[in-house]
């Protein structure tokens, strides 16, 4: 068995996010299954989510989400477990309103 016609086909470098499994807020509205997979990146966007279940498209991944995931992926090697991503991806807690320009101070 050659691995060699698979290796040429697929590059995916160790640090980068695709193929990774996801956990979705959502469930997926044709299996309910809640696990997608880091799909290879298209134009404008970063990368698709599939879904694990019936592969159909779950959506996009974005700019930050990719480059948090590949920070992971850096830091503490392929996760063997899928990683939960959260809509809100900001940190701040909620209940601010967002008018509010003195958030720098604590
Ligand atoms: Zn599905």
């Amino acid at each position: 068995m050659s691995l060699d016609m698979f290796g040429s086909m697929i590059v995916t470098p160790s640090s980068s996010p695709i193929g990774l499994c996801v956990i979705l807020p959502k469930p997926c509205c044709n299996c309910n299954s809640d696990t997608a997979v880091i799909g290879s990146s298209a134009d404008p966007h970063h990368a698709r989510l599939n879904c694990n279940c019936c592969g159909g498209h779950r959506g996009w991944l974005g700019a930050a989400t990719f480059k948090f995931l590949s920070n992971v992926i850096d830091n503490f090697g392929r996760p063997s477990q899928p990683i939960e991503i959260r809509q809100n991806q900001s940190t701040r807690e909620r209940g601010y309103p967002s008018s509010n320009s003195n958030s720098t101070e604590r």
